[in-house]
């Protein structure tokens, strides 16, 4: 990417980002260029489907992308994490569960039949009791468990259903004792890093453990989002949330664990308490699901992106839409659509702030509120954010300022990984050594980008002494000539 070059995309004044599923449907670079150009954000690679190759090319079609286009595109590998599954049935069947039938799983390889199948998950075994349920196929089948020992769980279907090789399992009402990775996350996650994504996503997330365990193994590289899919993550998430960098509302399988009815209240909680501490939160899974075969989704999809966009998530997903879908690029333009509809309604501001987040009580937070409140008072066309980590680009957009925050980091991975980031335009540039150094080269990157004209107002936030990690203390209001392109700068 080159370091300092203008956009050759518009500027986007969209602030929530969406993020694309890359799939068969998409992996080509024309088709990724299409998805970019029609306005993703950063890009999500299954590691649950497809192969290493495979996803090298997508990841190399990207960077080519991020180069073509002088934009940073933030990646985010998706593990797979330690989905549970039935094994398999005598020559491929698929096996009716009528209502009521007893239904028996255990640790025999030998493939099922109409009255029992291998789990081959002994874990499971200690730990289901009687009145448990085992949920097959996302929710299909309902299994109770009757009775269970070390070798045998005995359910009754409360709801049947047919069933066949490698289903799913959910077991809901148990903690279960399974690794957070599993050898294939180990090797996805190498893969991962090797390839330089910029964000790692962790399936199945129960306990602040296991986001730890994930952690140690990045060894420094790469942000790490914990998907909430599980009850028992529900239950410590403000911990969970503590060690991770962002998260994600796993829709698909938090609906299957949970009743769906309870998904909407719990999403409002995950948003809340991520924009608390100002994390990034990404809302996922079945948002312009009917896209998947048709050009225009339903008004209730459409609906469901709008709400999200209103509780001021960072940002949406697409999943199979874009992955394995019909209408990949109708599917990122209809997103782009609803989300610049939403962000422009005059109710907006007054609803994203529905949820209030409190500073904390540090100079950088001060500094962060205070740029939302000089952006309400004085006409103001952009925050400009000096930043390395990141850090101060978060506080910033925790606050949800009226106006965009344009991020100038030396750091092409800070800059690539805040495409998470609800409102944060960033451009790796190179770092300012100087008070005018500052104001010279903020004025330069608001024009040069389109975030200020003549006569227009920036506020600048950066940390004095400069590069020095936390130091955020300096707020300056400035306001642009115009002629700032035409010095020469060393940028
Ligand atoms: C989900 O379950 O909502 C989800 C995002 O995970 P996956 O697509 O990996 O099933």
């Amino acid at each position: 990417m080159a370091k300092h070059e203008p956009s050759k995309l518009n500027p986007r004044r969209r602030k929530v980002k969406i993020l694309a599923t890359v799939g068969p449907a998409s992996r080509d670079p024309d088709m990724l260029r299409r998805l970019l150009l029609a306005g993703a954000d950063a890009f999500r690679v299954n590691m649950s489907h497809g192969d290493h190759a495979g996803h090298a090319k997508t990841i190399d079609a990207i960077r080519a992308l991020e180069k073509e286009f002088a934009r940073p595109i933030a990646i985010l590998c998706d593990l797979q994490g330690p989905k549970l599954r039935v094994g398999t049935f005598k020559e491929g069947e698929r096996i009716v569960i009528p209502h009521g039938r007893h239904f028996t799983l255990d640790r025999n390889p030998e493939p099922g039949d109409a009255t029992r199948v291998c789990l081959p998950h002994p874990e499971l075994f200690g730990v289901l009791e009687k009145g448990q349920r085992l949920l097959i196929d996302d929710g299909k089948i309902r299994l109770k468990v009757v009775k269970a020992s070390d070798d045998e769980i005995l359910t009754t279907a409360e709801v049947g259903g047919v069933i066949s090789d490698r289903k799913g399992v959910n077991v809901p009402d148990a903690v279960v004792p399974v690794p957070a990775l599993t050898d294939k996350d180990r090797s996805d996650l190498a893969f991962a890093i090797e390839h330089g994504a910029d964000w790692i996503a962790l399936s199945f997330v129960q306990r602040p453990e296991d986001i730890a365990e994930a952690r140690k193994l990045m060894g420094g590289y790469g942000a790490l989002c914990a998907k909430i899919e599980k009850p028992a993550a529900v239950t410590r998430l403000d911990e969970i949330l503590e060690l991770s960098d962002a998260v994600m509302v796993a829709r698909g399988d938090l609906g299957v664990e949970l009743n769906p009815e309870d998904v909407p209240s719990l999403q409002k909680q995950i948003v809340n308490t991520a924009r608390s501490i100002g994390k990034p939160v990404i809302v996922a899974t079945q948002m312009l699901e009917s896209m998947i075969e048709n050009p225009t989704p339903t008004r209730a999809e459409v609906s469901d992106v709008a709400n999200a966009v209103y509780d001021g998530a960072d940002a949406v997903m697409l999943s199979a839409e874009t992955a394995a879908g019909q209408w990949p690029e109708e599917a990122v333009t209809m997103m782009d659509r609803i989300a610049q509809k939403i962000e422009g309604d005059s109710s907006y501001a007054k609803r994203i702030r529905f949820h209030e987040t409190r500073p904390d009580s540090t100079t950088a937070d001060a500094l962060s509120h205070a740029c939302m409140t000089i952006a309400e008072t004085v006409k103001i066309s952009a925050v400009v954010v000096f930043t390395g980590s990141g850090s101060t680009a978060r506080r910033v957009s925790r606050e949800r300022p009226a106006v965009p925050v344009l991020v100038l980091t030396p750091s092409v991975l800070t800059a690539r990984r805040l495409g998470l980031l609800w409102g944060a335009h960033a451009v790796a540039t190179r770092d300012i050594g100087s008070f005018e150094g500052m104001i010279a080269k903020g004025k330069r990157m608001a024009l040069r980008h389109g975030f200020g004209e003549a006569g227009s107002k920036l506020i600048m936030l950066a940390g004095v002494p400069f590069g020095t990690p936390g130091s955020t203390n300096l707020l300056h209001v400035v306001s642009l000539a115009g002629d700032e392109l035409k010095k020469h700068s060393p940028d």
